[in-house]
């Protein structure tokens, strides 16, 4: 078998038992997702999960977000921070679904990258767990996790911008998993490989990956 196989192995079995719960992952309502996706960038999880039920309750679909004032979205979300920019791009979008797409997400890469705020990360993200499409997902922390586990380098400043990284972790996927696959890297960085100071000694991956052989175990 190989590493990446065993990893992506290990990475199911662990996310099957230690899975963050949150709403915007038991559905796969396009719509829902997009606003959990816009609401994460620079916001933790837990800030946001204690503001996306009653927002998705008082703006349930695109073309009601659309007619909401940007101060009435704003006050709704700061606690969040970054409250201007993220009503005005939150209004922009649901402006352009209403009118250009008939209030339905798009389900193509294409015409959701060409939404304000909306980039490769939250694209793939739309498309795979609210259309089932198998595309991978990159952030810092998943990088992080695969450098430490596979000593994989990228010579991009911006390493979750490097085309090569995701092809690789596009490669991972396992068939029909994509999105257990993804969450299951998200919240392996989020609690086990941490940034600072990784659960190295209690972690799946330890007696396979680079860091704790190179680093932790030397
Ligand atoms: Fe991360 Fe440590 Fe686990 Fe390696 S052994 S994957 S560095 S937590």
């Amino acid at each position: 078998m190989e590493k990446k196989d065993i990893f992506v192995e290990k990475l199911l079995g662990w996310f099957a038992k230690n899975r963050r719960d949150f709403s915007w992952r038991n559905t796969n309502d396009p719509y829902k997702i997009l606003v959990a996706e816009m609401m994460l960038q620079k916001t933790n999880s837990k800030q946001v999960a204690k503001l996306f039920d009653r927002f998705v309750e008082k703006y349930p679909s695109p073309a009601s977000l659309a007619k909401a004032r940007v101060l009435e979205i704003e006050n709704m979300i700061t606690p969040l921070g970054m409250e201007h920019t993220r009503a005005d791009r939150f209004k922009k979008w649901a402006k352009e679904i209403a009118n250009k797409f008939n209030g339905k997400i798009p389900d193509n890469r294409v015409d959701l990258l060409a939404l304000p705020g909306v980039g490769n990360y939250i694209a793939n993200s739309v498309l795979c767990m609210a259309y089932g499409k198998e595309l991978p997902l990159m952030d810092t922390n998943i990088v992080r996790v695969l450098t430490r586990v596979f000593g994989i380098k990228s010579l991009k400043a911006r390493p979750r911008t490097d085309k090569e990284l995701w092809d690789k972790v596009a490669r991972m996927i396992p068939k029909g998993k994509a999105r257990n696959f993804n969450l299951g890297i998200i919240d392996f960085g989020a609690l086990v490989c941490l940034a600072k100071s990784p659960k190295c000694n209690s972690c799946p991956m330890s007696n396979f990956c680079l860091y704790f052989e190179e680093v932790v175990n030397r």
